[in-house]
């Protein structure tokens, strides 16, 4: 018998693994090479790169964070993308399944239904166009059609496919078709006053991502929390001088932050906020 945090060590490591394809997918993304097949390589001296250059954090880590042959800086960007992968690869599979506490490995594969199995798949397969989606708009401003599309219309077929196991289409669908109308109605009516000034359409079409992920009323949480972060990270960056109050933040990495802290902590949120504010 082995105990149940040894699984979730392994899916900690295999969402490292899956981060650091990432890191890659986002490089060729942007170089427009295919990203299957082919060796990794360093961006500066192009010299491919071997096995023990392309473990997870720790290459990083022993390099220094410096390319073995030319000695160029690694970027950060790719041990905190690894990291960043394997945490949130944890979360979920944790949230999809709340280990019983004490429970051996056979009640928990008995609890394991394949609709489970699927799901953790769909969200770690979410959580991963989210991350590159994510760091792309950081460095280059811009939202990937060609990430954001697929997984728009994978969500889409995922919630009717619940509607069935559910038996239940408002549930299923109904509230997440909701929430994507409401989302993506609310950044069309800024992008349309603002002509584009204060939100791309790229977050327009973002949100209807977020909004079939979320469901109502979960997507208030998340786009509240999006602003959230925007504000106060957009703060800090004045308070730091780094950004003026009319330059440019790219606004996706705060939706996409917020979707996942709601798609995790939401009801709760809510909860706690109507116990607060609404209650006596
Ligand atoms: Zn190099």
């Amino acid at each position: 018998m082995f105990p149940l945090y040894f699984i979730g060590f392994f899916v900690f490591i295999f969402g490292l693994c899956i981060g650091s394809f990432l890191n890659v997918v986002i490089y060729r993304l942007e170089k427009g090479e295919g990203f299957v097949g082919g060796r990794s390589y360093c961006p500066h001296c192009k010299h491919s790169l071997m096995w023990l250059d392309l473990i997870p954090v720790f290459s990083f880590l022993f390099l220094w964070g410096k390319c073995r042959y030319c000695g160029k800086k690694i970027s950060v960007q790719y041990p905190m993308v690894e990291i960043a992968t394997g945490l949130i690869f944890l979360l979920i599979f944790n949230f999809q399944f709340s280990w019983p506490v004490g429970a051996s490995p056979q009640v928990l594969f008995n609890q394991f239904s394949i609709y489970q199995i699927i799901n953790i798949l769909f969200l770690w397969y979410i959580a991963s166009s989210l991350i590159v989606i994510f760091v792309y708009d950081l460095k280059f401003y811009l939202i990937l059609d060609s990430v954001l599309f697929p997984a728009i219309i994978i969500t889409f077929l995922f919630r009717l496919l619940s509607s069935f196991f559910i038996g239940n289409w408002v549930l299923g669908i109904g509230n997440f078709i909701l929430a994507a109308l409401i989302a993506s109605g609310f950044f069309l009516l800024i992008f349309l006053i603002s002509r584009g000034a204060w939100m791309g359409f790229g977050d327009v079409k973002l949100a209807i991502l977020l909004g079939l992920l979320l469901g109502f009323p979960n997507i208030l949480a998340g786009l509240f929390l999006s602003f959230f972060f925007g504000a106060i990270i957009g703060l800090i960056l004045m308070l730091l001088q780094k950004k003026g109050l009319k330059s440019e933040i790219p606004f996706a990495p705060f939706l996409i932050a917020g979707t996942l802290v709601s798609m995790f902590f939401g009801d709760r949120i809510i909860n706690w906020y109507f116990n607060f504010f609404i209650l006596p």
